[in-house]
């Protein structure tokens, strides 16, 4: 098969030959003549590789009107350097036709050097979601003559949580524009997308369907409450060469957290909502050229995150749905690379790792927190590894090794070492020396009893204090969130808490008797999340007859 058979225009086929292809692939030769009639819905399922490009590419300049300067084109795909890589492909293939303009719109990059770029009049704009969806609500691009919307590796964009966006985008373009959509896996977003946006759409497959998703570990490790930022330590102390994303639920969490990392000599930064643009920038682009290891942030700041060659996704709390875990996961195992997936959870969370694992159809593995020894050790051996495949540069160091000769000449080689490994390693020895075992006892079987149950087992039935609390569901806590303020302020243990009642507004919990005073007092001026929380005994009257709640 050639391409002028598919019914490509002279320019066209031409342009292919130019750049060597000799026949089209078989993506691109059921596509192409699909797409060229320029009246259907299109769905095709191809990997990375296969010739996607040209498959939607070649039949998108074929059909743009090129009397007209306005867009009718647009291509979503997930990232920037696919961006960036499929417009050059679509100049590349446009390079025999006069007045095709093509332009490249993309996060993370200056604003108004690409509103420049669209005040040309582009017929065709290829863009990432976000990006786009802003120079809409700017109205410096309008959708009013859009024909065509491919969006090339669907799967990857829902991953990345453009969901919401890519709906926007679409709900606003003209009833008859038509939808041509690539994708290498078919989660429940892409088929939503073809129930939502396209008419009896032509479905081509070509290759078997990635399983991408399994190239991903996905691992748990139990913790008690207490340690989960110390959890977090040891799985990054045990990575040297961890570069890891560290999802949080809040922004002042995030930024904790990252605080703390920061004071304690590691390469993180936060990334969150209360940052500025160039702030968010300056961390992104720290991040991207890898002078910061560890990144910490709120889902909603990471969403769309790019960044090539995360090896590990840490969730430092476990997010609310699956859908999230699964934006999260996503950033790691990129481009057919493997990744890990890390959870840190309590025992009460074990349930919702459950949940997790039979909405996502996925199986964690239960991992054990490593111990100070493990750590000191991992973090020796690869520091050994390193120093004997140092490259020695000769010509840079002669000139000092006289002096340092004679500086260590006092010592023989065993002092040499002993002191050099002291001094790299006093830091994580001190610290780990009277580090104990943080791991938290959970039967891998523990599943969801009813919550009261549950925590009525955690009391051993002893007398209890119930509690108001002016947080509920509204502020975004969940149970947890309680039980870790509570926990933290007042230094009781979680066991001594009892049932949790979690209203909209408010929420009612239980802590065992003998700790109710202290609790009480540690509650006075404590903000949650930066809102102050008002903490007060419930005397439940209806008991003594009296048939009210008395707050006291
Ligand atoms: P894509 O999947 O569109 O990113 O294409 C993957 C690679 O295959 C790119 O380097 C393309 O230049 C190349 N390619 C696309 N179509 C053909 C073809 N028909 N013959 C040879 N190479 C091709």
């Amino acid at each position: 098969m050639s391409f002028k058979k598919l019914g490509l225009r002279a320019e066209l086929v031409k342009a292919v030959e130019d750049l060597g292809f000799k026949s089209p692939t078989p993506i691109q030769e059921e596509s192409i003549p699909v797409l060229l009639s320029g009246d259907l819905d299109f769905m095709g399922l191809a990997q990375t590789g296969s010739g996607k490009t040209g498959a939607f590419g070649l039949p998108l300049i074929q059909n743009i009107d090129l009397t007209l300067s306005g867009l009718q084109g647009i291509v979503m795909c997930p990232t920037r350097e696919l961006c960036l890589q499929i417009t050059n492909d679509l100049k590349a293939f446009a390079k025999h036709l006069k007045k095709v303009t093509i332009v490249a719109v993309y996060g993370g990059a200056s604003i108004s050097n690409q509103i420049r770029q669209l005040k040309k009049g582009p017929q065709i704009v290829v863009a990432t979601p976000g990006r786009l969806l802003d120079f809409i609500n700017r109205k410096v691009i309008r959708l009013s003559r859009i024909s065509y919307a491919v969006l090339d590796e669907a799967d990857e964009m829902l991953n990345m949580g453009f969901q919401e966006d890519i709906d926007s985008i679409l709900a606003k373009m003209p009833e008859d524009r038509k939808v041509w959509m690539f994708y290498a896996t078919m989660p429940k977003g892409v088929a939503q997308i073809a129930r939502n946006y396209m008419t009896d759409p032509v479905k081509v497959k070509v290759g078997k369907q990635n399983r991408s998703p399994k190239t991903i570990t996905h691992t748990c490790y139990a913790i008690q409450e207490k340690y989960r930022y110390q959890g977090l330590k040891r799985i990054i102390d045990f990575t040297p060469e961890i570069f890891a994303l560290v999802f949080c639920r809040t922004r002042k969490e995030t930024q904790a957290v990252a605080e703390n990392l920061i004071q304690e000599g590691y390469q993180a930064e936060a990334l969150h909502g209360d940052l500025s643009q160039a702030q968010r920038d300056y961390v992104m682009r720290k991040f991207r050229h890898k002078t910061i290891r560890i990144l910490v942030a709120t889902d909603v700041a990471a969403r769309g995150l790019d960044v090539e060659d995360i090896s590990h996704v840490i969730h430092y709390n476990l997010p609310d749905d699956s859908e999230t875990y699964t934006h999260r996961s996503g950033r790691t195992a990129r481009a057919g690379k493997s990744g890990i997936s890390i959870a840190l959870i309590n025992a009460r969370e074990k349930y919702r790792l459950r949940k997790l694992e039979k909405s996502i159809k996925v199986k964690f593995e239960s991992g054990k927190l490593p111990d100070g020894r493990d750590i000191c050790k991992k973090q020796l051996f690869d520091l050994v590894e390193k120093i004997i495949h140092t490259d020695v540069n000769q010509d840079r160091i002669t000139d000092y090794l006289p002096d340092v000769y004679n500086a260590f000449s006092g010592l023989d080689k065993e002092e040499l070492i002993q002191r050099f490994v002291s001094a790299q390693f006093n830091r994580f020895f001190e610290y780990y020396c009277h580090a104990g075992d943080i791991n938290a006892k959970i039967s891998p079987e523990t599943s969801a009893p009813s919550k009261k149950v549950k925590r009525k087992a955690g009391l051993k039935q002893k007398k209890t204090q119930r509690f108001f609390i002016n947080v509920g569901r509204l502020d975004k806590i969940n149970e947890g969130a309680i039980v870790r303020l509570v926990c933290d302020k007042s230094g009781i243990g979680s066991n001594k808490i009892g049932d949790i009642d979690l209203k909209r507004e408010f929420s009612f919990f239980e802590v065992e008797k003998k700790a109710a005073k202290k609790v009480l007092k540690s509650m006075n001026k404590v903000k949650l999340d930066g809102r102050p929380v008002h903490v007060q005994e419930v005397f439940n009257e209806k008991k003594q007859g009296k048939g009210e709640l008395r707050i006291s």
